[in-house]
Protein backbone atom coordinates (compact mmCIF):
# COMPACT_ATOMS: atom_id res chain seq x y z
CA UNK A 1 0.00 0.00 0.00
CA UNK A 2 1.23 3.83 -0.61
CA UNK A 3 0.88 6.34 1.45
CA UNK A 4 0.08 9.97 1.51
CA UNK A 5 0.02 12.57 3.90
CA UNK A 6 -1.99 15.60 3.56
CA UNK A 7 -1.30 18.43 6.43
CA UNK A 8 -5.05 20.06 7.77
CA UNK A 9 -6.76 17.30 6.35
CA UNK A 10 -9.63 17.15 8.49
CA UNK A 11 -11.95 19.95 7.33
CA UNK A 12 -12.60 22.09 4.51
CA UNK A 13 -9.72 21.96 1.31
CA UNK A 14 -8.10 18.90 3.16
CA UNK A 15 -10.58 16.95 3.93
CA UNK A 16 -11.66 16.76 -0.05
CA UNK A 17 -8.18 16.22 -1.17
CA UNK A 18 -8.07 13.36 1.36
CA UNK A 19 -11.04 12.08 0.02
CA UNK A 20 -9.97 12.44 -3.72
CA UNK A 21 -6.33 10.85 -3.11
CA UNK A 22 -8.09 8.00 -1.39
CA UNK A 23 -10.46 6.80 -4.17
CA UNK A 24 -6.85 6.78 -5.93
CA UNK A 25 -5.85 3.95 -3.95
CA UNK A 26 -3.82 6.03 -1.36
CA UNK A 27 -3.54 5.14 2.08
CA UNK A 28 -4.08 8.77 3.30
CA UNK A 29 -2.69 9.89 6.74
CA UNK A 30 -4.78 12.66 8.02
CA UNK A 31 -3.16 15.21 9.78
CA UNK A 32 -5.09 17.76 11.61
CA UNK A 33 -3.90 20.10 15.41
CA UNK A 34 -7.44 19.97 17.21
CA UNK A 35 -10.57 18.97 15.66
CA UNK A 36 -10.52 15.36 16.50
CA UNK A 37 -14.74 15.59 15.83
CA UNK A 38 -13.71 16.74 12.12
CA UNK A 39 -10.89 14.38 11.29
CA UNK A 40 -12.91 11.57 12.73
CA UNK A 41 -15.83 12.16 9.84
CA UNK A 42 -12.87 12.19 7.10
CA UNK A 43 -11.87 8.88 8.44
CA UNK A 44 -15.36 7.47 8.29
CA UNK A 45 -16.34 8.78 4.99
CA UNK A 46 -13.11 7.54 3.20
CA UNK A 47 -13.75 4.15 5.26
CA UNK A 48 -17.67 4.07 4.27
CA UNK A 49 -16.22 4.29 0.86
CA UNK A 50 -13.92 1.47 1.07
CA UNK A 51 -10.80 3.16 1.40
CA UNK A 52 -7.75 3.15 3.71
CA UNK A 53 -6.74 6.12 5.76
CA UNK A 54 -5.82 7.19 9.61
CA UNK A 55 -4.98 10.09 11.76
CA UNK A 56 -1.85 11.28 12.41
CA UNK A 57 -2.30 14.45 15.03
CA UNK A 58 0.52 17.33 15.40
CA UNK A 59 1.13 20.72 15.17
CA UNK A 60 2.94 21.68 11.55
CA UNK A 61 4.32 25.09 13.09
CA UNK A 62 6.02 22.66 15.62
CA UNK A 63 9.63 21.42 14.14
CA UNK A 64 9.30 18.99 18.25
CA UNK A 65 6.16 17.80 16.56
CA UNK A 66 6.68 17.34 13.58
CA UNK A 67 9.95 14.79 14.37
CA UNK A 68 8.43 13.14 17.08
CA UNK A 69 5.11 12.38 15.55
CA UNK A 70 5.84 12.15 11.63
CA UNK A 71 9.25 10.58 11.91
CA UNK A 72 8.58 8.46 14.69
CA UNK A 73 5.88 6.93 11.97
CA UNK A 74 8.51 6.70 9.68
CA UNK A 75 10.68 4.87 11.89
CA UNK A 76 7.86 2.07 12.78
CA UNK A 77 7.26 2.02 9.03
CA UNK A 78 10.20 1.57 7.46
CA UNK A 79 8.43 -0.10 4.32
CA UNK A 80 5.31 2.25 4.08
CA UNK A 81 6.53 5.00 1.80
CA UNK A 82 4.91 8.30 1.82
CA UNK A 83 4.94 8.50 -1.88
CA UNK A 84 2.49 11.94 -2.33
CA UNK A 85 2.58 14.94 0.26
CA UNK A 86 0.04 17.66 0.12
CA UNK A 87 1.13 20.50 2.35
CA UNK A 88 -2.33 21.73 2.99
CA UNK A 89 -2.83 23.11 6.40
CA UNK A 90 -2.93 27.01 6.83
CA UNK A 91 -4.10 29.68 8.91
CA UNK A 92 -5.29 33.13 8.53
CA UNK A 93 -4.85 36.15 10.99
CA UNK A 94 -5.54 39.15 9.36
CA UNK A 95 -4.84 42.60 9.90
CA UNK A 96 -3.23 45.88 8.80
CA UNK A 97 0.45 45.89 9.18
CA UNK A 98 0.65 48.71 10.86
CA UNK A 99 -1.67 46.89 14.03
CA UNK A 100 -0.51 43.41 13.56
CA UNK A 101 0.92 41.43 16.57
CA UNK A 102 4.07 39.82 16.81
CA UNK A 103 2.04 36.54 17.27
CA UNK A 104 -0.48 37.23 14.23
CA UNK A 105 3.14 37.41 11.75
CA UNK A 106 4.75 34.77 13.58
CA UNK A 107 1.90 32.07 13.57
CA UNK A 108 0.79 32.23 10.09
CA UNK A 109 4.64 32.22 9.03
CA UNK A 110 5.03 29.07 11.30
CA UNK A 111 1.76 27.91 10.01
CA UNK A 112 1.99 28.26 6.69
CA UNK A 113 5.64 28.72 5.68
CA UNK A 114 7.99 26.59 8.38
CA UNK A 115 5.41 23.76 8.15
CA UNK A 116 6.75 23.28 4.62
CA UNK A 117 10.32 23.06 5.44
CA UNK A 118 9.71 20.65 8.42
CA UNK A 119 7.96 18.30 6.47
CA UNK A 120 8.68 18.50 3.34
CA UNK A 121 12.69 17.81 4.35
CA UNK A 122 11.65 15.50 6.35
CA UNK A 123 10.20 13.22 3.29
CA UNK A 124 11.95 13.94 0.53
CA UNK A 125 14.64 11.76 0.97
CA UNK A 126 13.00 8.33 0.58
CA UNK A 127 10.86 9.70 -2.57
CA UNK A 128 14.38 10.43 -3.85
CA UNK A 129 15.76 7.26 -2.84
CA UNK A 130 12.33 5.52 -4.62
CA UNK A 131 12.75 7.59 -7.57
CA UNK A 132 9.17 8.87 -7.34
CA UNK A 133 7.52 11.74 -5.41
CA UNK A 134 4.80 14.23 -5.71
CA UNK A 135 4.86 17.18 -3.66
CA UNK A 136 1.82 19.99 -3.92
CA UNK A 137 1.64 22.83 -2.08
CA UNK A 138 -1.36 24.25 -1.34
CA UNK A 139 -0.93 28.51 -1.29
CA UNK A 140 -3.14 31.44 -2.45
CA UNK A 141 -4.10 33.90 -4.61
CA UNK A 142 -2.96 36.26 -2.24
CA UNK A 143 0.56 34.85 -2.47
CA UNK A 144 0.71 35.83 -6.19
CA UNK A 145 -1.07 39.00 -6.48
CA UNK A 146 -1.11 39.89 -2.21
CA UNK A 147 -4.43 41.15 -0.75
CA UNK A 148 -4.52 44.32 2.02
CA UNK A 149 -5.09 42.72 5.44
CA UNK A 150 -3.18 39.54 4.52
CA UNK A 151 0.88 40.71 4.65
CA UNK A 152 1.70 37.96 6.73
CA UNK A 153 0.04 35.51 5.10
CA UNK A 154 0.71 37.07 1.39
CA UNK A 155 4.24 36.73 2.40
CA UNK A 156 4.39 33.00 3.58
CA UNK A 157 2.13 32.15 0.33
CA UNK A 158 4.61 34.12 -1.58
CA UNK A 159 7.40 32.46 0.28
CA UNK A 160 6.15 28.34 -0.48
CA UNK A 161 5.76 29.74 -4.30
CA UNK A 162 9.37 30.92 -4.47
CA UNK A 163 10.24 27.85 -2.50
CA UNK A 164 8.11 25.17 -4.79
CA UNK A 165 9.88 26.53 -7.46
CA UNK A 166 13.32 25.84 -6.27
CA UNK A 167 12.61 22.61 -4.89
CA UNK A 168 11.31 21.53 -7.98
CA UNK A 169 13.80 22.22 -9.78
CA UNK A 170 16.56 20.37 -7.29
CA UNK A 171 14.32 16.97 -7.05
CA UNK A 172 13.16 16.91 -11.32
CA UNK A 173 15.83 14.39 -12.24
CA UNK A 174 14.26 11.80 -9.59
CA UNK A 175 11.62 12.25 -11.23
CA UNK A 176 9.80 13.85 -7.99
CA UNK A 177 7.31 16.85 -8.92
CA UNK A 178 6.76 19.76 -7.10
CA UNK A 179 3.80 22.31 -7.76
CA UNK A 180 1.50 24.54 -5.94
CA UNK A 181 -2.15 25.38 -6.21
CA UNK A 182 -3.56 28.50 -5.77
CA UNK A 183 -7.50 28.68 -4.42
CA UNK A 184 -9.23 31.88 -4.99
CA UNK A 185 -11.85 32.37 -2.44
CA UNK A 186 -13.77 28.61 -1.40
CA UNK A 187 -16.25 27.85 0.99
CA UNK A 188 -14.83 26.24 3.89
CA UNK A 189 -14.66 27.54 7.60
CA UNK A 190 -11.67 29.40 6.54
CA UNK A 191 -13.65 31.77 4.50
CA UNK A 192 -17.10 32.10 6.38
CA UNK A 193 -16.88 34.88 8.09
CA UNK A 194 -16.27 36.63 4.58
CA UNK A 195 -19.31 38.04 2.90
CA UNK A 196 -19.51 36.13 -0.50
CA UNK A 197 -22.33 38.57 -1.91
CA UNK A 198 -20.12 41.50 -2.02
CA UNK A 199 -16.87 39.35 -2.93
CA UNK A 200 -18.64 37.19 -5.61
CA UNK A 201 -19.27 40.68 -7.90
CA UNK A 202 -15.21 40.67 -8.48
CA UNK A 203 -15.07 36.27 -9.38
CA UNK A 204 -16.00 35.98 -13.19
CA UNK A 205 -18.01 32.74 -12.55
CA UNK A 206 -19.93 34.47 -9.66
CA UNK A 207 -19.56 32.15 -6.57
CA UNK A 208 -17.19 30.68 -4.23
CA UNK A 209 -15.62 27.56 -5.36
CA UNK A 210 -16.23 24.39 -3.75
CA UNK A 211 -13.32 22.36 -2.08
CA UNK A 212 -14.03 19.48 -4.70
CA UNK A 213 -12.77 21.84 -7.23
CA UNK A 214 -9.15 21.91 -5.86
CA UNK A 215 -8.92 18.72 -4.68
CA UNK A 216 -9.88 17.54 -8.23
CA UNK A 217 -6.54 19.39 -9.53
CA UNK A 218 -4.69 18.12 -6.36
CA UNK A 219 -5.49 14.51 -7.50
CA UNK A 220 -4.68 15.03 -10.88
CA UNK A 221 -0.90 16.95 -10.03
CA UNK A 222 -0.52 13.78 -7.41
CA UNK A 223 -1.23 11.14 -10.27
CA UNK A 224 0.94 9.67 -12.99
CA UNK A 225 -0.63 11.42 -15.98
CA UNK A 226 1.25 14.72 -14.33
CA UNK A 227 4.40 12.82 -15.17
CA UNK A 228 5.68 16.08 -17.03
CA UNK A 229 4.45 19.03 -14.97
CA UNK A 230 6.53 20.67 -12.44
CA UNK A 231 7.67 24.24 -10.71
CA UNK A 232 4.40 25.15 -11.64
CA UNK A 233 1.57 27.34 -9.50
CA UNK A 234 -2.22 26.89 -10.80
CA UNK A 235 -4.66 28.91 -9.99
CA UNK A 236 -8.57 27.62 -9.07
CA UNK A 237 -10.24 30.80 -8.59
CA UNK A 238 -13.19 31.34 -11.20
CA UNK A 239 -11.40 33.31 -13.26
CA UNK A 240 -10.14 36.26 -10.98
CA UNK A 241 -7.33 38.08 -12.41
CA UNK A 242 -4.26 37.29 -10.81
P1 LIG B 1 -9.89 25.37 7.04
O1 LIG B 1 -11.25 24.95 6.61
O2 LIG B 1 -9.75 26.45 8.07
O3 LIG B 1 -9.10 24.06 7.54
C1 LIG B 1 -7.79 24.20 7.99
C2 LIG B 1 -7.18 22.83 8.18
O4 LIG B 1 -5.81 23.00 8.58
C3 LIG B 1 -7.84 22.04 9.30
O5 LIG B 1 -7.77 20.68 8.94
C4 LIG B 1 -6.95 22.32 10.50
O6 LIG B 1 -6.97 21.31 11.48
C5 LIG B 1 -5.59 22.36 9.82
N1 LIG B 1 -4.59 23.10 10.57
C6 LIG B 1 -4.59 24.41 10.90
N2 LIG B 1 -3.48 24.70 11.61
C7 LIG B 1 -2.78 23.55 11.73
C8 LIG B 1 -1.58 23.19 12.37
N3 LIG B 1 -0.85 24.09 13.04
N4 LIG B 1 -1.17 21.89 12.30
C9 LIG B 1 -1.90 20.96 11.65
N5 LIG B 1 -3.06 21.25 11.03
C10 LIG B 1 -3.49 22.51 11.07
O7 LIG B 1 -9.01 25.86 5.82
P2 LIG B 1 -9.22 25.65 4.23
O8 LIG B 1 -10.02 26.76 3.72
O9 LIG B 1 -9.59 24.25 3.95
O10 LIG B 1 -7.72 25.91 3.75
C11 LIG B 1 -6.82 24.87 3.38
C12 LIG B 1 -5.60 25.50 2.71
O11 LIG B 1 -6.03 26.23 1.56
C13 LIG B 1 -4.85 26.50 3.59
O12 LIG B 1 -3.47 26.40 3.35
C14 LIG B 1 -5.36 27.84 3.09
O13 LIG B 1 -4.42 28.86 3.33
C15 LIG B 1 -5.54 27.55 1.62
N6 LIG B 1 -6.46 28.45 0.93
C16 LIG B 1 -7.79 28.47 1.27
C17 LIG B 1 -8.63 29.33 0.59
C18 LIG B 1 -10.11 29.40 0.87
O14 LIG B 1 -10.77 30.26 0.25
N7 LIG B 1 -10.67 28.57 1.73
C19 LIG B 1 -8.12 30.17 -0.41
C20 LIG B 1 -6.78 30.12 -0.70
C21 LIG B 1 -5.96 29.24 -0.03
P3 LIG B 1 -8.04 21.31 12.70
O15 LIG B 1 -9.35 20.83 12.10
O16 LIG B 1 -7.48 20.37 13.72
O17 LIG B 1 -8.14 22.71 13.20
Amino acid sequence: MKYALVTGGSRGIGRAISLSLSRMQYHVIINYVNNDEEAAITLQQIESEGNQASLMKFDVASLEQVESVLGTWMEENPDNLIEVLVNNAGIRKDALLMWMKDEEWFDVMNTNMNSFFYITRKLIKNMLVNRYGRIINIVSLSGIKGLPGQVNYSAAKAAVIGATKALAQEVGKKNVTVNAVAPGYIRTDMTKDLDEKALKAMIPMDRFGKPEEVSELVAFLASDKASYLTGEVISVNGGLYT
